[in-house]
């Protein structure tokens, strides 16, 4: 699979992807990973929540 979470793909993104990941909290990083949630919903995560 290509890097599809560097360079060009990230400036496509609105707000250069950046937000405030739903898992861990904090604010202003980088959501780049999908994962779901226990209610079945697709939620992007940071670098630190994704899963393995
Ligand atoms: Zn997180």
């Amino acid at each position: 699979m290509a890097k599809r979470n560097r360079g060009k793909t990230l400036k496509r993104l609105p707000s250069n992807s950046r937000g405030n990941c739903p898992l861990c909290g904090r604010k202003r990083i980088k959501l780049l990973y999908s994962s779901k949630t226990e209610s079945a919903q697709t939620v992007t995560v940071c670098k630190n929540c994704r899963q393995k």
